[in-house]
Formats: C-alpha cells, structure tokens, sequence
C-alpha cells in the first residue's frame, strides 16, 4: 500500500459517511450539545455558566494525559488499520459469500424467487441490524466476563476523561476480534435473507449503511464519548441506549461495572440483568475504578502492550498485574 494512503487513513475516517467519526455524525452531537448547553444556562443563571466554547471543550479534558493519549492512539492504530490489520478482518463480502456457498452445498440452490417490495425491504434492513447489534452486546459481554479479554478491553475502560475521539481507544486485538464479528454477522445475516427472499432481500441504506444505523449515529452518538449528559426519558433507555447509559458504562462506580454493554438497543441489556437506566442526572468520573487509574494507561508504550503483558502474565498465573478483574 502506498504510503501517502497510509498517512490519509486517519483523516479519510473523518470525510466518509461509512464511517462514524465522519464529520456529519461529529455535527450532529454538536449540535444537540449546544441545545443541551442552552438549557443548562437558562437552569443555572448567565452569572454562573461558562462561555460555550469553554463548556463543550474544556481544558481539563483536552489537555489531560489520557484525551492526549486518545489522540495520538488514534491517529498511529488507523494507520496501523490501513498497513498492516485491516487485511485480517473477515469483512461482510467475505462471510455472505462463503456463508452462501454453504447453504447452497448443504440445502440446495434457494429457490425464492420474490418480487422487491418494501415490506421486504424494512424486514431485511431490521433483521440485519438486529443482528448486528445482538452479535456486537454478545461479544462485549464477553470482554467484559472472559478475564484474558478484558485485558485488552481495559485499554478502552483506562479512559478518565472522553471525547469522540476515545470511541476509537480500541486495542487492535479488540479492533480485529470486534470487526470480523461484525462482518461475520453482517454477512451472515445477509445471506440467510437472501436465501430465504432471493433479490428481494434488499437492505435500504444511507451512506452506504444501515439506514438504522446511520440514523443512530445521527442521535448524537458521538456525545456517548463525552462529558455532556444526554439522558433519554426511563422508558426509551430500555430500548435504545442514550449517552448517559455509556457514559454510566464507563464509570468507576462499582455499581456501574458490567452495565450497559450495548451499542445501539438496550433491551440485550434488560433481558440479561446488565441494563443501567439513570432516573436522574449522575456524577461520573470514568476509569477502571482500580489503583491502575491516575495515569498508568496514558502513554502509547501502555495502551499497545500492557494488555500484552498483563495477559500473558495471567496464563502464567503470575499476578503481578493490579488487581482489576471486572465485577461479577
Ligand atoms: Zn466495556
Ligand atoms: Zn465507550
């Protein structure tokens, strides 16, 4: 790969709509930031709000050591991504094809042959993003309970202060394993509609995504990564996942450990006894909520190979790592 393409990787996230950094998404949590902003300052008085600048970007974030670190993880793992792992994710083309070639070996050649219709459209759209999300809560749960993988899941948990960019404080073993699943599902689900519905099994999209999904990334998903508190009303919690609900997710608090694993709906969460919805506004501070917080996690050197280290030494049952085993 050319290496001006690998230098572009970062900035190339922030311009395709395929992508949830890309600058729509970014805007669109502005946007109801500063509506929540608005409403902050008619509660608390123009005497005691500060200028909206300083409110959505405040220096005690942007210069701490951890958004520091965020930044630049960020930028080295996409160009990490475009050199060396992305060709490691099983990606959606992939698994439909050989997930077609199955069912056709096993079942038989589909013989549906249905007309595209609207119907059939919203059902296939749904089911695949259901799927998706479904396969996506599994796999966090699992970091999150199979201690090798939390690991590695700590790298995104080290985080003490948010912004959007730590959506992307993914360690890359986390970031292949969370990819391919993804594809897999994708790819898989694409192919069970396809078998069953032929050319009718149509996903309706928009930019190239899950309408669904495009339009979750739209209702202010980047404010989940962040200080500003967006809480849905209690009943809408139990189905789509607010900001405050992730924000909850990475709070130190041990009563908020393990809550509030998904990623788009929240009813995996309820069914499962990890669901979390605040009634009311919650002071957080984010981290591990262990004694490896207050900085150990801040450098490169940290965020790439402690996971390595700690790992490792957990397969030789040495326990020199902190004792920071997620609640049960
Ligand atoms: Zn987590
Ligand atoms: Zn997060």
């Amino acid at each position: 790969m050319e290496f001006t393409k690998i230098l572009w990787a970062p900035f190339e996230q922030f311009l395709d709509l395929s992508y949830r950094m890309a600058y729509l998404y970014l805007f669109s949590a502005l946007v109801v930031a500063m509506v929540a902003y608005m409403i902050d300052k008619a509660r608390k008085g123009e005497a005691e709000t500060v200028s909206l600048l300083r409110w959505l970007l405040p220096a005690r974030i942007l210069l701490h050591p951890s958004a520091q670190a965020d930044f630049a993880f960020y930028f080295i793992n996409k160009m990490l991504l475009a050199a060396i792992y992305g060709s490691m994710l099983l990606t959606t083309p992939l698994s439909f094809n050989a997930m077609t070639a199955i069912f056709e070996w096993v079942l038989g050649p589909s013989a549906a042959n249905f007309q595209p219709h609207v119907g059939f459209s919203v059902v296939t759209t749904l089911v695949i993003v259901l799927a998706l999300d479904f396969s996506l809560w599994a796999l966090h749960f699992i970091f999150h309970k199979v201690p090798f993988l939390w690991d590695y899941h700590k790298v995104h948990h080290s985080a003490e202060v948010m912004t959007p960019i730590t959506a992307a404080r993914m360690h890359p073993v986390e970031e292949v394993i969370d990819s391919s699943v993804a594809g897999l599902s994708v790819g898989a689900t694409m192919a069970v509609m396809h078998y069953l519905l032929g050319s009718a099994a149509i996903q309706i999209t928009l930019f190239e995504i899950n309408i669904f999904i495009a339009v979750f990334y739209f209702s202010a998903f980047h404010l989940r990564h962040s200080h500003v508190w967006i809480r849905y009303p209690y009943w809408l919690q139990h189905i789509v996942v607010c900001p405050a609900q992730h924000q909850i997710h990475h709070s130190v608090d041990r009563k908020h450990w393990d809550k509030n694993m998904g990623f788009i709906f929240s009813f995996w969460d309820w069914a499962a006894g990890t669901l979390y919805a605040p009634k009311g506004k919650e002071e957080l501070t984010f981290g591990l909520g262990t004694e490896e917080d207050g900085g150990s996690w801040h450098s490169l050197r940290a965020l790439y190979f402690l996971p390595f280290r700690q790992s490792y030494n957990r397969l030789r049952g040495k326990k020199d790592f902190a004792p920071t085993e997620p609640a049960e």
